[in-house]
């Protein structure tokens, strides 16, 4: 019998539905447990918690497939949590909000580590966890099942693979990538999406509704968007009748294909000026240039993946709001996101209270943001809860 024995106490947290378990409070490990092999997790008593993938290389060294004894972990208890996920999803995204869509969204989803995004006919499935790996075939015949979709691209290279000890993986697992590329088209808006090359499986889907409040915002406004990767604030803003747009970002890919969604769109190029560079040096850049905006929209990568790096993380929060605090026109609007899971939201509010404060002016929040309907977040399992946003009034 493959076990994990948990050391006395440790329990308290399982019993509360959190799906991980740390190698702290592992007591000892029974069977000899693979790579990804299921164990059962056991109190120190012996009492059954949970059925968990083994990740012997990771400090969170389990992930709960389920809760119950007597469910066997195989491919029709994952088709069965692939088709739950599908199902949450019917209601709460209409389909002329976009055709494309979060399928499952991991621990939220009762598949730790399991990420489908869905773009048109095209699934990107990236497997983040020793569990995931294992059960690669099996997740990719259910979501081709499932979904009917004409390919499944792989997109195993985000950096957490690296602390489960997996090395990076992409491709195509069925079908092929359709040859006229993939799209999608979101709140009206078309865009381009490199599902081989791009950020995460090519798209930030969890801004989804983010974007389009940015452009109800945008009427008549100068607008800064930082960090546009492939232009979903800068379209938004423009559509929704902006002034004028400065988009930046560092990689020029990104601006590429920015630029080439706004042809797509039809939309007035001369309204939108791009830059390429280093947010963190642009914006002391346009405060020496003395230039002033309407509307910022800040949604830098993740600064702090765990909250071991909250500490960093927080300093570069805070010295992006605060120049972008100070480019703010009396009035002007903020909208300032962090997708750091390491960053609480009641951590975030304070880094803009600090940055407001430092720049000497006065703002309030007068608005929230998360992550789409597609992206739940478990109430037992608030790490799920990665993206949150404000958005501040400049008084
Ligand atoms: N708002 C976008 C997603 C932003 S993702 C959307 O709605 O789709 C973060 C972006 O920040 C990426 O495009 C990345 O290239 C860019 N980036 C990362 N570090 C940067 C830096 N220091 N300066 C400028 N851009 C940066």
């Amino acid at each position: 019998m493959k076990q994990l024995i948990l050391k006395p106490g440790r329990e308290k947290s399982l019993l509360r539905r959190h799906p991980w378990i740390f190698s702290g409070a592992v007591a000892r490990v029974q069977g000899e447990p693979g790579m990804g092999d299921s164990v059962a997790v056991r109190a120190a008593g012996g009492e059954f918690l949970a059925w968990a993938a083994y990740s012997p290389a990771s400090q969170i060294r389990a992930r709960v497939w389920s809760w119950h004894e007597a469910e066997r972990i195989d491919a029709a208890l994952l088709h069965a949590r692939l088709r739950q996920a599908l199902a949450a999803r019917e209601r709460l995204l209409s389909a002329e909000a976009s055709d494309a869509m979060r399928l499952v969204h991991g621990e939220s989803d009762g598949l730790p580590g399991v990420i489908a995004d869905r773009y048109g006919e095209v699934v990107v499935l990236q497997l983040l966890s020793a569990g995931a790996e294992r059960w690669r075939a099996e997740l990719t015949q259910c979501l081709r099942a499932l979904t009917g979709c004409a390919c499944v691209y792989e997109r195993s290279d985000a950096d957490v693979r690296e602390l489960e000890g997996l090395p990076v993986k992409c491709g195509v697992l069925y079908g092929e990538l359709p040859a006229a590329g993939v799209q999608l088209r979101e709140h009206g808006l078309g865009y381009g999406v490199d599902v081989a090359a791009g950020h995460k499986t090519g798209f930030y889907l969890d801004q989804r509704d983010n974007r389009k409040r940015i452009g109800m915002l945008a009427r008549g406004r100068d607008v800064l968007n930082c960090f546009c990767y492939s232009g979903g604030f800068t379209l938004n803003a423009l559509a929704g009748g902006a002034k004028s747009v400065l988009s930046v970002d560092s990689s020029a890919d990104a601006l590429a294909q920015a630029r080439d969604n706004l042809v797509r769109n039809a939309l007035d190029a001369a309204r939108a000026e791009w830059q390429e560079a280093d947010v963190f040096k642009y914006l002391r850049v346009l405060r020496d240039q003395g230039r002033s905006y309407d509307l910022i929209v800040l949604d830098p990568p993740k600064f702090a993946p765990t909250a071991a790096f909250a500490e960093k993380a927080a300093r570069g929060y805070k010295d992006i709001n605060l120049l972008a605090l100070k480019l703010l026109r009396p009035g002007g609007l903020l909208a300032s996101f962090s997708c750091s899971g390491g960053i609480s939201a009641e951590l975030f509010q304070k880094i803009l209270a600090g940055a407001a404060l430092d720049a000497g002016v006065d703002a309030a929040i007068v608005g929230r943001f998360a992550a789409a309907a597609d992206h739940p977040v478990l109430l037992s399992f608030p790490e799920g809860d990665y993206l949150k946003g404000l958005l501040v009034r400049r008084a």
